[in-house]
């Protein structure tokens, strides 16, 4: 059960409320967010809910048998919309794009990839200055530096940025700079990352893990929202099967599966999701079709002297073509 306080309560109403909840049976925890505050009653007396839901104090009150509490639609029915400040949205009823190279590597890149951008009407540049690499000799990232040229550059073309974060201590140095934190496969249960992510008031998109079911996911985000944050997109990005033609296999079925779960948008990135170039076209257009509000692609001016990621990254002609083709299939499903 989900009980939404009033805003504003003062600490002996509180007390007292708690005190009565905690009396029907219900074990509590209670959870502030930079939205409202709420407690999350666990148990399951055999009570009337009404009568909790009269007591003063209360705002709204709901029955959640799901495991995942906050982050189920079964009290949220409206969707998450997430507004950044350039006019963009998350969830609404606009298409997301975000795009970008994997790695940021330097500031004629930024500067080519956002100017064109910003021509194409895509409002979101990705790219990572701390790369989570699977060798320890591979490139890491252009780091803190980077990062700064990358959220300037940016700026001054009216694009928002998403950036991996991949360890807590860097949220402090990295928050002034980024507009959504991105929590990669590898960290999605990492709970003190998620902890502490849920002190930010910025928009965190996370990705599901390499062997992350759906419940996982969920209470990865369920960390977050309780931590304080409820800006929460979360993201298919493939899975680790047995199957080794591709790098990675884009779980479609999680698309519906997760919107008929929770209120929280969902992205698709068919870049790492497929690990291959000729494939994202055809597995983005899919994602759009299975519900997805947005997609997520790795784009390179010159794919071959990537850093990072090159085999899947879309030439600039290849993602001016997926950027017209999936506004088209957006428009298309919402008819
Ligand atoms: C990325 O998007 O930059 C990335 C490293 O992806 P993932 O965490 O899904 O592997
Ligand atoms: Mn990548």
């Amino acid at each position: 059960m989900i009980i939404q306080l009033e805003p504003n309560l003062d600490q002996n109403s509180r007390t007292r409320l708690i005190g009565m909840v905690e009396s029907y049976g219900f074990e509590l925890k209670n959870i502030r967010t930079q939205r409202a505050e709420y407690l999350i009653a666990l148990g399951s007396p055999n009570i009337d809910i009404r009568a909790i839901g009269n007591l003063d104090g209360v705002k709204d009150i709901f029955a959640v048998n799901d495991k995942h509490k906050l982050v189920s639609n079964k009290w949220k029915t409206a969707p998450t919309v997430i507004h950044l400040d350039n006019n963009t949205t998350i969830g609404g009823e606009e298409l997301c794009i975000m795009a970008g190279p994997c790695a940021i590597e330097s500031e004629t890149q930024v500067e080519e990839i956002a100017g064109f951008l910003a021509e194409k009407d895509v409002k979101i540049m990705r790219g990572g200055v701390f790369k989570p690499r699977s060798s320890p000799y591979s490139f890491r990232g252009a780091g803190i530096e980077g990062l700064k040229y990358f959220s300037s550059i940016c700026k001054n073309h009216g694009i928002k940025i998403i950036t991996e974060v991949m360890h807590a201590e860097q949220i402090g140095q990295m928050e002034e700079f980024v507009d959504i934190f991105q929590v990669g496969a590898r960290n999605s249960q990492n709970y003190n990352l998620l902890d502490a992510l849920g002190k930010t008031d910025k928009p965190i998109m996370l990705k599901r893990g390499l062997s992350g079911t759906i419940d996982e996911l969920l209470f990865s985000a369920e960390y977050i929202f309780s931590g304080g944050n409820e800006k929460i997109i979360l993201c298919e990005r493939g899975i680790r099967t047995f199957e080794t033609a591709y790098r990675n296999t884009l779980d479609l079925n999680a698309v519906p599966t997760l919107k008929a779960k929770t209120h929280l948008p969902v992205i698709v990135d068919p870049s790492h999701g497929t690990g291959n170039r000729e494939m994202v076209e055809p597995m983005a257009l899919a994602a759009i079709m299975c519900g997805a509000d947005g997609i997520m692609i790795e784009m390179h001016k010159t794919p071959e002297r990537a850093i990072s990621d090159g085999d899947q990254s879309l030439t600039l002609p290849q993602a001016e073509t997926l950027f017209r083709k999936m506004k088209a299939t957006w428009d298309f499903k919402k008819e």
